[in-house]
């Protein structure tokens, strides 16, 4: 008997959280962070208090209340006591590990909290995305998935009380046990294990996953980052086969037709299977933003600004081709050029930056005596590569700049001319939050009277793409139609839907297929 326990992931996208244990072990599928039920209490200003340890997030309902997995240096003194007797509360040891998917935080997130000797299955190019990440970003206290910066208590003199501070001694790296690639070269092995931030790194060298107490078999899928995978998980009732995030549609589409008939093989007891866009009928491809896009920017005279994904390296390199087919500078933030050269260390199709004429990296205002080392390095190692706000500003018809929103704000420097062209390659808003970001973005935009090319509009109380401007954006996620084939073709015994906001969709279109739809509840259990 094998049971399923669903701790996030149901009835939202994102935050999946599955136990899965049988007589041989337990593992969790995915230890995601879920956005949505952050957004219930907090906000960019109001975040569960680092400083308090795990206590906000087992009191607000952000992490299940399973004692016996969580970091010990941020279990506050008696700190279970007062979920023993909670609903949900329990106790769980040896758990041989995490299968993630890919390095999306609303799938990986929450692993920064996990105790440091749980080993994390995934792929070399996943592990390889969640140190680029963290290395190269904020690292907030609830996003450290590669390593961590472990909390000591202390109170200060004069202080009634003491408080969680991060300790000085540096960042621990987990243990991740890679499906693939065990072999690196010199200075992929480099990367893995050097710290490029302010703290030294105690690092563990990658593992793989035949250590783990299941045959595991690992299929990697298309997805808007690289590296994503389903796994599949032999249990003592057959195969389950949980498909993380995935699409048919995008540039690595073959990945996820070989690994619908691998599975298929496998005759599984189960599949947990993603449903994020049950109800969109068809899907833009990337061969179809990339031509309309080099439509609108080969027809543009001025600037051009491209806002797309993060970490869509995919659509990273959609931009490219448009670049270098418009003769125009791909304009990368440090981050993605350091990202780029993160994934190069893997995978040798990925272009060399140094090597790529199109490709040149925007050097940023930064205020900081002390930038972080990877931002040095990126800086040092493609000193030729470097254009500023003034070279872009003298010559604008030159570029194509990869900004979002988030980067706007070097727009005073650059002072785009008026009629520019503002590119929008991404989703449109899904809660008030990025409502509220579209405005700014709009006002943005007004202010410097940029032109948009597929921006949603506000009207008649929805945000929408301009029907004559649809087409710029491929999404992560397969469609309806494409996810009942996928499901139709493996054929498992049993379905179970998650990441979605409509799981009905299976049960109401499967119902001739002979598979029995099961959908899940929040905290309990599927027994298979
Ligand atoms: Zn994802």
């Amino acid at each position: 008997m094998v049971k399923l326990t669903f701790y996030g992931g149901v009835g939202e996208i994102g935050g999946n959280k599955i136990l899965l244990e049988d007589d041989k072990g337990k593992l969790f599928l995915d230890f995601g962070y879920p956005y949505s039920k952050y957004r219930v209490f907090y906000e960019e200003y109001l975040k569960p208090r680092p400083g308090a340890g795990l206590l906000d997030l087992l009191v607000m309902g952000l992490l299940p209340q399973l004692e016996g997995i969580y970091r010990t240096d941020l279990e506050t003194e008696n700190l279970w006591q007062q979920f023993r007797r909670a609903e949900h509360y329990r106790k769980l040891e040896d758990i041989d590990g995490i299968l993630l998917t890919h390095a999306h935080l609303d799938h990986s997130g929450h692993i920064c909290f996990l105790r440091e000797d749980i080993s994390v299955y995934a792929t070399a190019t996943t592990a390889f995305i969640a140190k680029a990440v963290q290395d190269s970003g904020t690292s907030a206290f609830d996003q450290q998935v590669c390593y961590f910066t472990p909390r000591v208590e202390e109170c200060l003199k004069g202080w009634k009380q003491g408080a969680y501070v991060a300790s000085s001694s540096g960042d621990r790296q987990r243990r991740f046990c890679v499906a693939d690639k065990l072999e690196l070269s010199e200075e992929a092995g480099n990367f893995w294990e050097k710290a490029t931030r302010r703290k030294k790194l105690a690092s563990q060298l990658l593992g793989d996953i035949s250590k783990c107490s299941f045959n595991l078999r690992c299929f990697p899928v298309d997805h808007s980052i690289p590296g994503a995978c389903s796994w599949g998980v032999e249990t003592s009732s057959g195969w389950v086969i949980y498909s993380g995030d995935l699409r048919l549609h995008g540039r690595h589409g073959k990945l996820t037709e070989s690994m619908i008939k691998e599975a298929a093989q496998l005759h599984p007891r189960a599949l947990i299977l993603e449903g994020t866009n049950v109800d969109k009928a068809a899907n833009v491809s990337e061969q179809e933003v990339y031509e309309n896009a080099f439509k609108a920017i080969n027809d543009a005279s001025g600037l051009v600004i491209a806002d797309f994904p993060p970490r869509d390296v995919n659509r990273l390199l959609t931009f490219l081709q448009v670049a270098r087919d418009t003769k125009r500078k791909l304009t990368i933030l440090p981050r993605d050029a350091y990202l780029l050269k993160t994934m190069r260390l893997l995978e040798s199709e990925i272009p060399d930056i140094a090597q790529e004429d199109a490709i040149v990296i925007y050097q940023e205002t930064t205020a900081s005596k002390t930038p972080a080392l990877w931002l040095r390095n990126i800086y040092q190692d493609y000193s030729s590569k470097i254009v500023l706000a003034k070279d872009v500003r003298s010559n604008q018809g030159d570029f194509i700049l990869c900004f979002s929103f988030w980067d706007l704000n070097e727009l005073p420097s650059i002072q785009p001319r008026t009629g520019s062209l503002y590119v929008f390659s991404s989703s449109e808003p899904h809660n008030e939050e990025q409502e509220m970001d579209f405005w700014r973005l709009h006002h943005w935009l007004e202010h410097f009277q940029l032109r948009a090319y597929g921006l949603p509009l506000y009207r008649n109380g929805i945000w929408e793409i301009p029907e004559e401007e649809k087409g710029l954006h491929a999404s992560g996620h397969a469609c309806g139609p494409d996810l009942l084939r996928i499901a139709r073709e493996i054929q498992p015994e049993v379905l179970i839907p998650v990441h979605s906001e409509k799981p009905e969709f299976y049960v109401d279109n499967l119902s001739d297929s002979g598979i029995n739809v099961i959908l899940p509840t929040e905290y309990g259990t599927v027994e298979i």
